[in-house]
């Protein structure tokens, strides 16, 4: 059995919060049980962008300090380290509040810039990991509950895509294509490589809506941690109301036989999840919607069914760090004008989780304008 802890923290004042984390480690055999004197422990956060800690964008500064404190006082040698999805590791590091947090708890930032050559074991051969992440000890990683376009939620496992260094995230969503289930593979087996010792994740404020950039911040005043990332990311979308079948890392952990992929493989501990009050995260506008539809129909009716970026032209400056992030060179600038070849789009929605002036929308083709008008379901 998988065991996932549950405990509730009211926000992020941080006596609270050490309380609170002190509380969800308790059954899993507290902060100890994982560190040992003299390790090496790499704390990776969500740090995607340079973004304030309340826009929920980027893993609370708060819990950030709070677990590198605990890690440190276990006698671990702490370390704080991602690579940012734009905007450079220094910049994000002092605007979400984690400068701060490793200056103030005595930690070193460590950027992940130099990568090791890895086997992989499964449908990827050869996978390349940030050094810092591969060569630690152990690994906590701490993860923000957010909404994601492409994988229709992100948390443990997704998080752990940080350790592929920069630039080289698009050569593997490209590696992908549109297949979320061959990207969600891609995930798994980067968890397997090096797999983390403890996942705590921060769902005190997480993001609905239109993640993992530009979603709108909700209050869930949860915490989350477990050893096994798939088991906490199954409970992690059960609290946010979001149906497992809706989640690629799920579906694929199912198929590769992972533990951690059922319910039934998780004993749940702390905050009984009856008590938690049911919620329903509003889903990313360029999620798939499965229509059931036979193959060729869905084939003829695809650009009335799918969701494509465009730019926003009262927004849009022309900065040019979607073009220069999209994986397969769908986006072009030209005669002051932005478009994005569709055919060529493979729908990673890196453009809109990377630009930094919120400019990139979706554009929804006919059929789905129509069901989203009837759900309620505002467009991006
Ligand atoms: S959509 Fe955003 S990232 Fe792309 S060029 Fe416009 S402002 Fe820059
Ligand atoms: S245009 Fe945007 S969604 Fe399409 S492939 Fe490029 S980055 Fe991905």
């Amino acid at each position: 059995m998988e065991t996932v802890s549950i405990t509730t923290s009211d926000g992020y004042e941080l006596s609270n919060l050490r309380q609170a984390v002190i509380k969800l480690l308790e059954p899993l055999g507290g902060i100890s049980a994982f560190i040992s004197s003299g390790e090496r422990v790499l704390l990776k956060p969500n740090m995607l962008a340079a973004k304030e800690p309340d826009l929920a964008v980027t893993t609370h500064p708060a819990l950030v300090r709070v677990v590198a404190e605990l890690a440190r006082e276990a006698g671990g040698i702490v370390q704080i380290g991602d690579s940012p999805g734009i905007g450079g590791f220094a910049r994000v590091a002092e605007k979400c509040g984690i400068s701060d947090a490793a200056r103030e708890s005595g930690t070193a930032l460590v950027e992940f810039d130099e990568a090791v050559d890895l086997q992989g074991n499964g449908t990827f051969r050869s996978i390349r990991l940030a050094r810092a992440y591969y060569e630690a000890d152990k690994i906590i990683n701490l993860p923000k509950l957010k909404t994601h376009e492409m994988m229709t939620m992100t948390c443990a496992v997704k998080n752990l895509f940080g350790a592929v260094i920069g630039a080289e995230k698009a050569a593997w969503h490209l590696k992908a294509g549109s297949s979320r289930q061959l990207f969600a593979r891609l995930l798994l087996e980067i968890y397997q490589l090096k797999k983390p010792a403890l996942n705590i994740v921060d769902a005190i404020t997480a993001m609905e809506g239109n993640g993992p950039g530009s979603g709108d911040p909700i209050k869930l005043g949860l915490l989350i941690a477990g050893v096994n990332p798939v088991a906490v990311d199954l409970i992690a979308g059960r609290v946010a109301g979001i149906p497992a079948d809706l989640l690629p890392i799920e579906q694929e952990a199912v198929s590769m036989g992972l533990p951690g992929a059922l319910f039934e493989d998780i004993q749940l501990c702390g905050t009984p999840v009856e008590t938690i009050p049911e919620i329903r995260f509003r889903l990313p506008t360029g999620v798939d919607v499965q229509f059931g539809l036979p193959h060729f129909l869905a084939r003829t009716l695809k650009s009335h069914l799918t969701s494509y970026p465009a730019a926003d032209p009262d927004i849009c400056i022309l900065c040019g760090v979607c073009r220069d992030a999209c994986p397969p060179g769908a986006i072009t600038i030209k005669n002051s004008a932005l478009s994005v070849d569709n055919a060529r789009c493979i729908r990673c929605w890196c453009c809109r989780e990377l630009c930094p002036y919120d400019a990139m929308k979706i554009k929804s083709g006919m059929i789905l304008r129509v069901l989203m008008l009837l759900s309620g379901t505002k467009n991006g």
